[in-house]
């Protein structure tokens, strides 16, 4: 089933927007089955699960932290992850950069915007973004390559939409007026029910985990 559900998944997927598979409380072997159909790129939003699953899956995608990072954390997802999609404060930047400082690695990341403006979640207001970036755009062992969004959970993939358009034009402003260090080259927005949405909005990752795994139990 997910060999042929990432086959059609790519078969639909406009060019020039890439499949990222959300692998959360997926086994290693379901990951290795979603790279063997044409995935490369698992999102992880668990260090621990991830590492679980790299030690048989390695390096035949490429590995982007999805989840929301503790610092504490930080030294070991930076020796695992080819990007961290969720950083959204200048500690956690600050942190990334000190721990890849220590092994020679400079760390593609997203920022992470909370397009929906909701308390309980992750991310910077989009109003918000231009300035975290300016503030880390200098550690010379991350590199910014773009924008991250989630927007708030319904069942209506509609309703995503005034978040995607959100991000999406924060995104382009900030292309417009260059920032040493930073290139806005990926969007990273769109799950199992919105990722229609997202990338009529400009997505150019979307992050899927149902419609590839099947439902979560
Ligand atoms: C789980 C998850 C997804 C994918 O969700 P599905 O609805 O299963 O497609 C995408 N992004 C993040 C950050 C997630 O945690």
């Amino acid at each position: 089933m997910i060999k042929q559900n990432v086959t059609k998944l790519l078969g639909e997927l406009p060019a020039g927007v890439t499949l990222e598979a959300a692998a959360k409380t997926r086994t290693a072997e379901e990951i290795g089955q979603a790279i063997e159909a044409g995935v490369k790129i698992i999102g992880e939003n668990y260090l621990q699960e991830a590492e679980r699953a790299y030690e048989i899956v390695g390096n035949s995608a490429e590995w982007h932290f999805i989840g929301h990072l503790q610092s504490n954390k930080v030294k070991k997802a930076v020796n695992l992850f080819d990007m961290i999609e969720t950083v959204d404060s200048v500690a956690i930047a600050g942190e990334i950069d000190k721990r890849c400082a220590q092994i020679n690695k400079v760390m593609p990341v997203l920022i992470e915007i909370n397009s929906g403006r909701e308390k309980q979640k992750s991310g910077v207001f989009p109003e918000e973004a231009e300035q975290l970036i300016r503030d880390i755009s200098d550690l010379a062992h991350i590199k910014i390559m773009g924008l991250m969004t989630m927007g708030p959970f319904s069942g209506d993939p509609e309703d995503a939409r005034p978040y995607f358009v959100a991000t999406r034009k924060i995104f382009e402003e900030l292309k417009r007026k260059p920032i040493p260090n930073v290139e806005m080259k990926y969007l990273s927005m769109g799950m199992t029910n919105s990722y229609k949405v997202a990338i009529e909005e400009g997505a150019n990752i979307v992050r899927i985990g149902s419609k590839i795994f099947g439902e979560r139990y």
